[in-house]
């Protein structure tokens, strides 16, 4: 007996919901081409059906995969939708990753048929001669935008959009079914797979959506600066559709004179990045003297905010808080949010709460391991590696055997602590923490605390091998325009505020950070540095 209809949860009921019950809220794309597109969710939804009609003309079958090399833009959107959909798998792929990588993820997918913007066509004539059994490439373009190219019989996707009708609706299949797939930017191996289904997307974006997490709704003005080229924008283009928000997409121009002008123009009340892009954000209001008229809240993950970037929002009257996740948590298992005892806080503990990354959302459950099956208490204190489990947390890698789990968990490569609140707070990867004279040093409170320093834009911490310590940490650090901030300066700023033996070996002045392509610091490139620059370890006893 059916006690409650049984309705399988499909992707295509999110914009279904949003045309139907949002039909005139906008989204808003700063487009490849230049210019700004503008048109209404009831638009996105019927134009998503004719993208259906053009999957199937180019003989796309039910989970098949469809890769897309594509900025933050309405046909972006369309292909989210269109290809989910009706069934096929929609393969964001990271343009920014080596061409190497790129061949590597679009052959392991198997992808049929890739829709790219224009900036990307150089990077597809390479691509197209290491993967052969691509069938179709698709210029995301109208005719008279279409490039030439001497390499590759390329398609247009406004002339295969006007060729079709939409299909009539959606179909409506097993809600295990794969929807999305994302590889990971693991900095070592091979890139994996992660297949989102659509059971999997529609959770946890209505646990991301909920007030305690991402607090999205229908007066918002969302725009992900995230990209959708990687963990499906932490899930904004679903969750937008859900709640009927405005979507303000940025399209190519991610600097931060371009993203603030749209952020004005289009009364973005939300927005989310990494903390890369709000450091620069912040600093050019600060030079500029702009103020954020419309904007009061940001969501930061991707790696930690430091609280003196939290404290700069602050200032510039914007909320920002944190949300931890990953490529194998589609991505988001925590947010940054206040428990109502916190109210009563003086403004400067609030903070610190919100300095750590925050609770789980319903759905997730977490843990710390303590090695061999045994689990840390929840005191704040005891670390160990986040492990975790959920609705929205990879089975297994796609197309490959190995499962990605211990006993039911999966080991994050996290080093974390829990609070008895249940705040989570990262202190490192595992690969990167710095193991020194049998103690653990957080290179996250030694970027946190160079950063806290005025003379200084960004900082990280990477260990150096030492023939008594083992390891020893040494600090990079980026200085701001005017700062003339010494080496000695940097390193009596840490006496007092961590213990002594922890204390930095050396600082390394840098002229920018070496970033990675998901706007992470990237530390196997400033260990390399490190071993290029000659850089000792000095004998501390
Ligand atoms: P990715 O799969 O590329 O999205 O990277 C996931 C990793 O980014 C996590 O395992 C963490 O190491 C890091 N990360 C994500 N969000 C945060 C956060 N809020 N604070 C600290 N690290 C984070």
């Amino acid at each position: 007996m059916n006690h409650m209809m049984y309705m399988p949860l499909m992707i295509s009921d999110a914009i279904v919901h949003a045309g139907r019950h949002h039909g005139r809220t906008e989204i808003v794309t700063r487009c490849v081409e230049g210019g700004l597109h503008r048109y209404t969710y009831r638009e996105c939804e019927r134009r998503s059906r004719q993208l259906a009609s053009v999957l199937g003309k180019l003989d796309v079958k039910f989970g098949d995969r469809v890769g897309t090399l594509a900025w933050n833009t309405y046909r972006h959107l369309e292909i989210y939708f269109g290809t989910s959909g009706s069934g096929a798998v929609c393969h964001t792929v990271n343009p920014r990753l080596h061409l190497d990588q790129i061949a590597y993820i679009v052959n392991h997918a198997n992808d049929r048929v890739v829709f790219f913007d224009l900036t990307f066509l150089p990077l597809v004539e390479q691509l197209a001669q290491h993967c052969p059994r691509v069938e179709k490439w698709v210029a995301l373009a109208e005719r008279a935008a279409m490039p030439d190219s001497s390499k590759l019989d390329l398609l247009c996707y406004e002339d295969l959009m006007v060729s079709v009708s939409p299909i009539s609706t959606w179909p409506t299949f097993d809600e295990c079914s794969p929807s999305a797939l994302c590889y990971t930017s693991g900095s070592t191996g091979n890139p994996k797979g992660v297949m989102y289904t659509h059971r999997s997307t529609l959770l946890h974006c209505y646990a991301a959506a909920m007030p305690d997490s991402l607090n999205c709704s229908a007066k918002d003005v969302i725009m992900p600066v995230v990209p959708m080229f990687h963990v499906n924008a932490w899930g904004f283009p679903y969750i937008a559709a859900m709640v009927g928000a405005k979507l303000v997409l940025p399209g190519p121009n991610n600097d931060s004179e371009s993203l603030y002008a749209l952020l004005e123009e289009e009364r973005v009340t939300f927005a989310a990045g990494v903390p890369t892009v709000w450091i620069d954000m912040l600093r050019y209001v600060e030079d500029t003297g702009a103020k954020f008229s419309t904007l009061s809240r940001i969501v930061i993950g991707g790696a930690t905010t430091p609280p003196v970037l939290r404290e700069s929002c602050r200032i510039a009257g914007i909320h920002a808080f944190p949300a931890w996740g990953m490529t194998e948590t589609s991505p988001v298992g925590t947010c940054g949010t206040l428990l109502a005892r916190h109210e009563d806080l003086l403004e400067d503990a609030r903070e610190r709460v919100l300095d750590k990354q925050g609770r789980a959302l319903f759905g997730i459950d977490m843990k710390i391991s303590a090695g061999k099956g045994t689990e840390q208490p929840w005191d704040g204190e005891s670390c160990g590696e986040l492990m975790v489990r959920g609705h929205w947390v990879v089975g297994e890698y796609f197309g490959q055997a190995d499962t990605a789990h211990e006993s039911g968990w999966f080991p994050t490569g996290d080093v974390a602590t829990i609070d008895a609140d249940g705040y989570l707070q990262i202190t490192d990867r595992l690969k990167d923490v710095i193991k020194s004279g049998g103690e653990w040093i957080s290179s996250i409170d030694i970027e946190n605390i160079a950063a806290s320093h005025p003379g200084v834009s960004m900082a990280a911490c990477v260990s150096l091998p030492h023939p008594k310590w083992g390891e020893r940490p040494v600090v990079f650090v980026v200085r701001r325009p005017e700062s003339k901030v010494s080496r000695d300066e940097m390193l009596s700023f840490y006496s007092g505020r961590i213990a002594k033996w922890s204390i930095p070996d050396d600082v390394i002045f840098i002229d920018a950070m070496p970033i990675n392509a998901t706007g992470k610091i990237q530390k196997m490139r400033l260990r390399e540095m490190l071993a290029e620059s000659g850089v000792k370890a000095a004998c501390v006893d």
